[in-house]
This record gives C-alpha cells, sequence and structure tokens, in this order.
C-alpha cells in the first residue's frame, strides 16, 4: 500500500526527510497506478475476441447455424477473432521484450534507404488496391547503425498506420534525408489527423483515438507503443505532428552511423 503518506510539520532535516518519502511513495503510486490500468487493458482486450469465439462456437454446436453458408460465416468470425489475439499476444511479447533493457539488439552499419524501400515494397499491394499514390523521396547515402528487423518493424508499423488510415485516391509521402547529424525518416498521410490534445496520449499501449474504428481495421493498440520503444533504443527520436483534417505527419529521428 503506498498511499501511506508521513504528516511533515518540521523543516529541518527530519521533515525533508519526511518530504522526500512523500515524493517517492505518489510515484510508487502512480507506477503501481499504470500497471493495473495495463493489467484490466489486457484482460479486456482478450476477453473480447474470446466472447466471439465462445458463442460462435456455441451456435454452431446448438446448431444455430442453420446451413452451410451461416456455419462458414461463423467460422470465419471465429478465424478473425483468433487472428486477432495471436496478433495481440505477439505485439505484448514483443513490446516486454523491448521494454527488458537486458534483451540484446544487434548494432549494425545498415543503409537505411534500402530497408525503407524494402519494407514499402510489401505495400505495393495494398497501395495499388487503394489507389494510393506513394510519394517517395530518399535519401540512399544514408547510414545509420541499429538491428535491421527492428528498424523494418518501425517503418511498417508506421506504414501501416498510415495506410490504414489514407483514404482511398489519397497520397502517402515518404521522405529521408539528412538534417545535422540525424537521418530523419517522415512519412505523411492523407488521412483524418489526430487531434492535438490526443497526440501525447497515442504511444500509449492501447491508446486508440476512435476505439471501434481501429478495432474493425485490425490494429492492435500497440504499434506506436512498440516504435516508440525501438527508436528510444536505438538512441533515436520519434515525433508525431497532426492535427484533426490536417493528416499525420511522424518523424523517426536516428544518430548516423559514424565509422
Ligand atoms: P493501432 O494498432 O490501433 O493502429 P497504434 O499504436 O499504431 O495502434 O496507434 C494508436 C492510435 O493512434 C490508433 O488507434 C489511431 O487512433 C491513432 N493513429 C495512429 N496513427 C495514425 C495515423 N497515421 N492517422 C490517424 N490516426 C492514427
Amino acid at each position: 500500500d503506498f498511499s501511506k503518506r508521513i504528516e511533515v510539520q518540521q523543516s529541518d532535516e527530519v521533515g525533508n526527510l519526511a518530504a522526500s518519502f512523500n515524493t517517492l511513495a505518489s510515484s510508487l503510486e502512480a507506477v503501481d497506478q499504470k500497471r493495473r490500468e495495463f493489467l484490466q487493458n489486457v484482460s479486456h482486450e482478450l476477453r473480447t475476441p474470446l466472447s466471439y469465439m465462445k458463442g460462435y462456437t456455441e451456435a454452431i454446436l446448438d446448431g444455430v447455424a442453420g446451413d452451410t453458408a451461416a456455419v462458414e460465416k461463423y467460422v470465419t468470425i471465429i478465424h478473425n477473432e483468433t487472428d486477432r489475439m495471436q496478433r495481440l499476444v505477439h505485439d505484448l511479447l514483443d513490446l516486454a521484450q523491448l521494454e527488458d533493457d537486458s534483451y540484446p539488439m544487434r548494432n549494425e552499419p545498415l543503409p537505411f534507404a534500402q530497408l525503407i524501400t524494402d519494407v514499402v515494397d510489401r505495400f505495393e499491394l495494398t497501395a495499388s488496391q487503394k489507389g494510393i499514390q506513394l510519394i517517395q523521396n530518399l535519401d540512399d547515402e544514408i547510414i545509420v547503425n541499429g538491428d535491421s528487423d527492428r528498424l523494418e518493424q518501425v517503418v511498417s508499423n508506421l506504414l501501416a498506420n498510415a495506410f490504414r488510415y489514407t483514404p482511398p485516391g489519397k497520397p502517402i509521402q515518404i521522405t529521408l534525408m539528412k538534417e545535422r547529424m540525424t537521418a530523419v525518416l517522415r512519412i505523411q498521410d492523407s488521412g483524418p489527423g489526430i487531434p492535438k490534445e490526443e497526440l501525447p496520449k497515442v504511444i500509449e499501449r492501447f491508446y486508440r483515438v476512435d476505439h471501434a474504428r481501429t478495432r474493425k481495421e485490425g490494429g492492435t493498440g500497440l504499434g506506436l507503443a512498440i516504435v516508440y520503444q525501438i527508436v528510444k533504443k536505438h538512441h533515436g527520436e520519434f515525433l508525431i505532428d497532426s492535427d484533426i483534417g490536417c493528416g499525420t505527419t511522424v518523424m523517426v529521428k536516428l544518430p548516423l552511423f559514424v565509422g
């Protein structure tokens, strides 16, 4: 129980000690509160797909689904919910590893433009299906230090969001340039944008601006939390600039490789 407080009546050393104790108790309390919130979120996120799976399985077993078409529809729902749970568990494990300071990360010189192009290529089908125009401007001389799998994950999560929120027929702009001693990757989309006051919250685990909508789109609510952790582990900086109706620009700044 961190809620205990010591009454501070003196302004001498003992008084100061009591005041520091109270500050420490408050921060432990905040950590504990965060931990409880996280557990509640995880339970909630797992319970939703589980209840769909249980409900539709029971419907099939009880013979509620009259014909094969109905059974197929129910099984498809069960399959999609299993998929969602799998992604969620995968992202949770990933985040737990990233938050563990002793977890190793490779540190190799990487041609950053090539890495970005490799990831962008994976979105080619989505781009053509949605009629999204990709505008790319990448400085291919930029080398950064890091773990290629992890940095691919960063680019992939950010592009997935840009594609998810950009309406059909609108552009996404990707630029990579050198600014002072850093490599700066910018992904600018033509989506609905994020309200300015919500910007600090979107990197929090499970935070979503529009819960119902992102659930439909298949997001786990952990994508940006993972991006933030990976960039931090690379001694970089992750920034978001957005507002309602203005699209979203995400920025990843990484120190340049020094040979
Ligand atoms: P999700 O898997 O739900 O996309 P993220 O951690 O990647 O989770 O993003 C958190 C929330 O931030 C999203 O649910 C969405 O509301 C908002 N968001 C992230 N990227 C964008 C974007 N490019 N445009 C608009 N909203 C975004």
